[in-house]
């Protein structure tokens, strides 16, 4: 798609904008879904990911704030993707409803777990979030997967430290 306006703040692109190519539905999503998924949804799932339909020019900002977060279909309709575009990411979400309330469900577990608060420094972390590993040398599984803030997102490569941290607190009570 070239979108010459930005979806998620509607405003247009100057010759000086940064601008990232930003999936709809994040890449994360096919990345941490194969074992939630048959076959055969996931190969539905990675297709439309990497579809043109997916994928839209963004102010590096507007993505920063952005994220990895999986947007509903009617947070979509309310944001400015390309009017000509609208059907065809409709019948996307439509198709992929299986597998992104798959996706979803994890992740409310997951943020339910750790109290909706950052996996690394415990602050709040809201709708405002990254998905990562929490030891970055064991597979993507959800038995390893954390969400965290921005802050510590951008600040470790790993976050196997904090389960050290916390059980050594906890055997030393
Ligand atoms: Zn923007
Ligand atoms: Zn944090």
């Amino acid at each position: 798609m070239k979108n010459k306006i930005c979806p998620l703040c509607g405003r247009q692109f100057s010759n000086h904008s940064c601008k990232n190519k930003d999936h709809l539905i994040p890449r994360a999503v096919a990345l941490w879904s194969k074992e939630l998924l048959t076959k055969k949804e996931y190969s539905a799932l990675r297709q439309y990911i990497n579809s043109k339909y997916n994928i839209y020019w963004v102010h590096e900002h507007c993505n920063y704030h952005k994220q990895s977060v999986l947007l509903t279909l009617s947070q979509v309709r309310k944001l400015s993707y390309p009017k000509e575009a609208l059907p065809r990411i409709n019948k996307m979400f439509i198709s992929l409803n299986s597998q992104l309330n798959k996706y979803r469900s994890k992740i409310k577990q997951i943020k339910k777990n750790q109290k909706h608060r950052c996996y690394s420094c415990r602050r709040k972390i809201n709708n405002h979030f990254v998905i990562r590993r929490i030891n970055s040398k064991k597979n993507r599984t959800w038995d390893n997967a954390c969400l965290v803030c921005d802050r510590c997102n951008s600040r470790y490569k790993d976050f196997a430290f904090v389960k050290k941290i916390k059980n050594h607190t906890l055997s030393s009570a």
